[in-house]
């Protein structure tokens, strides 16, 4: 029998998606269960983007669009990155994507061959390690842990240009950790980026929107102009509009990384459809108050999850300043046991809780970070507070 190629082989299932089906799999056999497992934003779209999707189909060519984005979507991006604070790009810096995901993805295919060494910090979002393994990329993983706030440090940083990686992924705020970095933290790290000239460096934002405590969105470019050559921007609907299953990616980078990733989206993917690109440029060209007013209620439930999670004993909890996941330190539970079942790992943690409690977590090691567990608390608010108490009497009960 032929085999599968070799990539196949080095792509994993994703641990977030075996927690939340065995918590489905739990509710389906009639248990009670909260899911803090799953990163979605839990909010649809406000109604001006189904009416401009309608409309769209009311017309539709029905025909290949463009590699690149259709010229609308481009100008209700670039408008939309505008705002954000980038300033002097053209549509000839931007491409499209079915996702950032997709766009993650294509960015690793147009910038690493084979061998050549990715770094990014650790707690990293799972799908990073994946791509890399995938492209056949090397990877430098930078442990960032509870102690320093989750975040990488401009000498970590320093440390790992100095081996010369091809390219470093960034992500700000922080899935999974939900931390988010200050206006002068990202212009100490732009400074180490400047000295290390052979380096791309790619920020994946996409909760540019989700930013709490007046913090606002930096990037490495808003510091120091002259990065723009080497930084790639990458965007996109879900998160911010309540939009993951239209799958709209977006960059903003250099021309000729845009011009990459328009080619192998030629060979791809071709175009976004007419009608979800119609959806996406309401989106990023409407009234944004659904995204601002989500932004201000998951800040409201991070307090919630961030007050009930220190007051457990032994329970680090960094806080969390925007996107909407908490990243408890839970390593104090290792050793002990729940019921006479002993718990050693985060794996064990999460999978016990799960049976004996109903609530559904995704344990640390899938981000890189085998202390702690991830909660999403996109949750509706009505399940958030017994989700939390149920987590505290668990931690009560361990003996
Ligand atoms: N980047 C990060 C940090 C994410 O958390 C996610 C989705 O969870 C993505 C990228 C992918 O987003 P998209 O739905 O646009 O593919």
């Amino acid at each position: 029998m032929p085999q599968l190629a070799q990539r196949v082989g080095r792509a994993k299932p994703s641990a977030i998606m075996v927690i939340a089906e065995k918590a489905k799999q739990l509710k389906a056999a009639g248990r009670d269960i909260i899911s803090f497992s799953i990163g979605v934003p839990n909010f649809l779209p406000g109604e001006h983007v189904y009416a401009a999707a309608r409309e769209s189909l009311s017309h539709d060519s029905g025909q290949y669009g463009s590699n690149r984005g259709a010229e609308a979507l481009l100008d209700a991006f670039l408008k939309h990155i505008e705002a954000l604070g980038f300033s002097g790009y053209t549509r000839m810096n931007l491409s499209i994507g079915i996702g950032a995901k997709h766009v993650l993805y294509n960015l690793a295919e147009a910038l690493l061959d084979e061998g050549d060494e990715i770094c990014f910090a650790a707690p990293y979002w799972t799908t990073y390690h994946d791509i890399a393994d995938i492209v056949g990329a090397k990877t430098n993983v930078m442990h960032c842990g509870a102690e320093q706030n989750y975040k990488l440090t401009p000498s970590q940083l320093d440390t790992a240009l100095a081996r010369k990686p091809k390219v470093f992924l960034f992500n700000n705020p922080s899935n999974p950790t939900g931390m988010v970095y200050t206006g002068e933290e990202i212009a100490a790290l732009a400074e180490v980026l400047v000295k290390h000239p052979d380096t791309w460096v790619i920020t994946d934002d996409i909760y540019n929107s989700m930013v709490f405590d007046g913090l606002g969105y930096h990037n490495f470019v808003f510091a120091r102009p002259e990065l723009r050559e080497r930084v790639i921007f990458v965007d996109s609907v879900s998160k911010t509009y309540g939009m993951p299953g239209w799958r709209v990616g977006l960059i903003a980078g250099p021309e000729v990384v845009a011009k990459a990733i328009t080619t192998l989206n030629s060979n791809h993917i071709t175009s976004l459809p007419e009608v979800i690109t119609a959806a996406a440029v309401a989106a990023l060209s409407g009234p944004q108050d659904i995204p601002q007013a989500k932004c201000k209620e998951f800040a409201g439930k991070r307090d919630t999850v961030f007050a009930a999670l220190s007051a457990i004993p032994g329970v680090i909890c960094p806080r969390p300043q925007g996107a909407f996941y908490a990243f408890p330190d839970i390593s104090v539970a290792f050793g002990k046991s729940h019921n006479g079942v002993k718990i050693n790992s985060d794996v064990e943690f999460c999978a016990a809780l799960l049976e004996a409690k109903g609530v559904a977590c995704v344990p640390g090691s899938a981000f890189g970070e085998p202390r702690a567990l991830r909660i999403s608390y996109t949750c509706p608010t009505a399940q958030l507070a017994p989700g939390l108490a149920r987590i505290a009497e668990f931690f009560a009960e361990l003996s």
